[in-house]
């Protein structure tokens, strides 16, 4: 008999589009000779809709129903996704999907789950906890200033001007897809920038800016089982990565491999195996990295669930070392349920 696979997608975050454009990519891409797929929309709120089910391969202009299409009677208990030896795939971004909070969750139910657990979630979510973990390890980062929202900005500033130089980069800690991020050249745009990412979090990151390629370098597995791709480039004409370049626009072009000294690539399957095991990975993740115009490699950012999209970064890194999409979303199903068996 066939098994059971649950999308979860939508949900609360800024990144709720990129997670239906990533769930509807995996529930056309499954194989439906092992698996049916039910499918749930996380609204908004945090509601959850129980929406589709599919047995065989949908056709092509179905879409995974979101906002405008679901039924809202058919909201539920999150609980009663429960279905005995079910695998449920978060394709869920940012806060409450990529942050631990969905997959504590699910252990809770007693789910097998594709991706990050609890700490590979929650930590990498957290670009300030995420950077003292690859610094205690070695993995090289830009120098950056930490900035909370209850201290003296004055001062923050202060330290901005001691450590770094304009540009910086403003983040907030919590966040994905560019979300609350800004570039600044000066002490004004700094305190906006602040301002603005305070919307987001009370932790905000300021880095070093660089004038880097951005190369990413995709990792797999569990435990002692842990592989890396060869990296591929996101070759940009944009001035930074931002969301609408990113997922609106289409202004991002891929480079699988990137073209890169071999020497360099193996260093940055390295850092991100480490860095990976250093949060505790559990299925997948996205590595990315800054390689300066004066050679220098820096890790960026793990992205615990990475954009899941047939065209995304993430499963064409994998496609680049010969496996498919499909096989891809296969190993991650055996790799939840090879987590569930350890942890039950
Ligand atoms: P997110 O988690 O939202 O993707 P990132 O930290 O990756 O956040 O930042 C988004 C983008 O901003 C990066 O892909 C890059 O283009 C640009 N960027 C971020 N930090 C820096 C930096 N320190 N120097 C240069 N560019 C940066
Ligand atoms: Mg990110
Ligand atoms: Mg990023």
């Amino acid at each position: 008999s066939k098994e059971t696979l649950i999308l979860l997608y939508g949900g609360r975050s800024a990144e709720r589009e990129v997670s239906v454009l990533s769930a509807e990519s995996v529930m056309r891409a499954v194989n439906y000779d092992r698996f049916n797929v039910k499918t749930y929309f996380i609204t908004k709120s945090g509601d959850f809709i129980k929406t589709q089910e599919f047995i065989t391969l949908p056709a092509t202009d179905e879409k995974l129903m979101t906002n405008d299409s679901v039924v809202w009677n058919d909201k539920i208990a999150p609980s009663a996704i429960y279905e005995t030896d079910a695998v449920v795939f978060p394709v869920l971004h940012g806060p409450m999907g990529e942050d631990g909070s969905i997959q504590g969750f699910l252990e809770i139910l007693k789910l097998a789950y594709v991706g990050p657990n609890i700490l590979s979630a929650s930590s990498t979510m957290d670009k300030l906890l995420a950077k003292h973990v690859f610094e205690s390890v070695g993995v090289p980062q830009v120098p950056y200033v930490a900035a909370f929202a209850d201290e003296n900005q004055a001062e923050i500033a202060e330290e901005v001007v001691e450590k770094l130089q304009f540009p910086v980069f403003v983040k907030p800690a919590n966040m994905g897809s560019s979300v609350g991020i800004s570039k600044v050249e000066d002490l004004t745009e700094l305190a906006r920038a602040l301002t603005e990412a305070y919307k987001y979090d009370n932790r905000v990151v300021i880095e070093q800016g660089v004038d880097a390629r951005e190369i990413e370098c995709a990792v797999l597995g569990n435990g002692g089982e842990i592989s890396a791709t060869l990296p591929g480039e996101v070759v940009k004409d944009v001035a930074f990565y931002d969301y609408n370049s990113k997922y609106i626009d289409n202004k991002i072009q891929m480079d699988i491999p990137a073209h890169i000294a071999p020497k360099l690539a193996e260093q940055i399957q390295t850092y991100a195996i480490k860095a990976y095991k250093a949060v505790n990975g559990a299925g997948l993740s996205r590595c990315d990295f800054f390689v300066t115009t004066d050679g220098r490699l820096y890790l960026n950012e793990i992205n615990a669930i990475p954009g899941f999209t047939q065209w995304s970064m993430y499963p064409l890194l994998w496609e680049n070392m010969g496996l498919s999409y499909s096989a891809l979303i296969e190993k991650l199903v055996d790799l939840a349920k090879s987590a569930f068996e350890i942890r039950e």
